[in-house]
């Protein structure tokens, strides 16, 4: 697979390279040259996830990989399923959070570690990653124990859930979680430093693994072959809960590739870049504002570059192509409510992505929301809405036994420069 700069036309790199580096050297990010339109889609549909994910990415990497060590590492990495479950007559919901870390950033991020591992060579690699949450705790598990990778995981102390620190903080080995006497801007600009010293970046082979990195989102395109697999008839219009909008542009390239998807609704909460630049033309990135669906506040997406270059910069085709909306806090809250009457249990990303998409569904359509995170690791804020508490899964109710390994740092560039050397 040849990818290119989505800001110079003539800078190309394989996908190892491109995996490697995250992002392009000129800033910009990586997409595809192009994309194949598979002809066999039924015959692909009937396979099991992991077969189909071997033969779908054996076609993209199968110029760099040999086939058995495409499919020894989707075998490796895609261990749980996504399973398609009804809400309602119109409705349904695909749960992406059945991996070990209850958030669908399990998919990319085991992918990601095992593709990470297989090109490190004798050389050392560094994976550095700011999280406030849910990547920190996809990342640090994806990579535990993998041969040749040390992982650093920056966090704000004290700004992230008990049960979120507890997934990345206890791991050990070549996990290393850092608290930083910060926020998390702090934790990004840290990260940010680390990269523009190019002496550092090459010792360590120092790498990113947030979703600016292509390996990520080509894992993320293979649940929505899965989603059409276990479809009915019918067009079928898929609600995308989006804060960096890496899953949709994941959901873009999929029904490029000829996944049966008729349409796509981009999601958000009250930060709405995206749905602002839809309704009236004009890019207005501004400070995020906290949400209920803290995963989606952001207010300068990054992988927005990546959709905008799928258009060629089109406003008007990409307002004919999507449909968009976003949902306050109390209509988030109202949604997880009414669902829960109706016996089924959203957390708060799903709800904003079934609400808007709720709003969007034409007659005749099936409406399918992306359920990205497990409700559990939200129940403090659920519970008051619900009148009752959410059961603890045993993936998290183990972690609270374990100890802390994290150590602190100071929000300087010296001191995280200190620390890695
Ligand atoms: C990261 C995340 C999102 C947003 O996904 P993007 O690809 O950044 O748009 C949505 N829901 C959950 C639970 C997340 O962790």
């Amino acid at each position: 697979m040849k990818l290119v700069s989505t800001r110079t036309p003539g800078l190309h790199a394989t996908f190892m390279a491109a995996v490697q580096a995250g992002l392009a050297p000129d800033g910009g990010l990586f997409v595809p040259v192009e994309l194949p339109r598979f002809t066999d889609v039924p015959e692909l549909l009937k396979l099991d996830f992991p077969s189909r994910a071997t033969e779908i990415l054996h076609r993209l990497l199968g110029g760099e990989f040999p086939r058995a060590e495409v499919e020894a590492l989707a075998r490796s990495a895609f261990t749980f399923p996504a399973p398609w479950v009804k809400v309602d007559d119109r409705l349904s919901a695909l749960e992406l959070f059945h991996g070990p870390t209850l958030a669908f950033k399990d998919f990319g991020a085991r992918f990601l570690a095992r593709v990470l591992a297989l090109g490190a060579g004798d050389r050392p690699r560094t994976v550095l990653t700011a999280t406030s949450g849910d990547t920190g705790a996809a990342v640090a598990q994806a990579f535990q124990g993998l041969p040749g990778v040390q992982v650093v995981v920056l966090y704000p102390a004290g700004r992230v859930s008990p049960l979120q620190e507890r997934q990345f903080a206890t791991c050990g080995g070549n996990v290393l979680a850092l608290a930083v006497a910060g926020s998390f801007d702090d934790c990004q600009r840290l990260v940010k430093g680390a990269f523009e010293d190019a002496e550092l970046v090459s010792r360590l082979g120092l790498t990113s693994a947030n979703s600016i990195n292509i390996a990520r989102l080509l894992a993320q395109t293979l649940y929505y072959f899965e989603a059409a697999a276990q479809a009915d008839p019918g067009p079928l219009v898929v609600s995308v809960p989006s804060g960096n909008f890496g899953n949709l542009y994941a959901g873009l390239m999929a029904q490029a590739m000829g996944a049966p998807i008729h349409a796509f609704v981009a999601a958000t909460n009250a930060n709405r870049v995206v749905p602002d630049y839809l309704d009236s033309g004009a890019y207005r990135p501004r400070p995020s504002v906290a949400t209920l669906s803290n995963a989606m506040d952001v207010g300068s997406p990054s992988n927005w570059e990546r959709i905008h270059a799928r258009f060629g910069g089109d406003h008007g085709a990409m307002v004919a192509a999507l449909r968009w909306g976003s949902c306050t806090d109390a209509e988030t809250t109202e949604t997880v409510v009414a669902l829960d009457r109706a016996g089924y249990l959203a957390d708060p990303h799903g709800a904003v992505a079934c609400a808007v998409l709720r709003a969007h569904l034409h007659p005749g359509e099936q409406g399918l929301f992306l359920a990205t995170a497990h409700p559990a690791k939200f129940r403090e804020a659920l519970t008051p809405a619900l009148g009752r508490e959410i059961p603890l899964p045993k993936a998290l109710s183990d972690l609270l036994a374990k100890p802390l390994l994290s150590e602190p740092l100071a929000a300087e560039a010296e001191a995280l420069r200190r620390r890695l050397a």
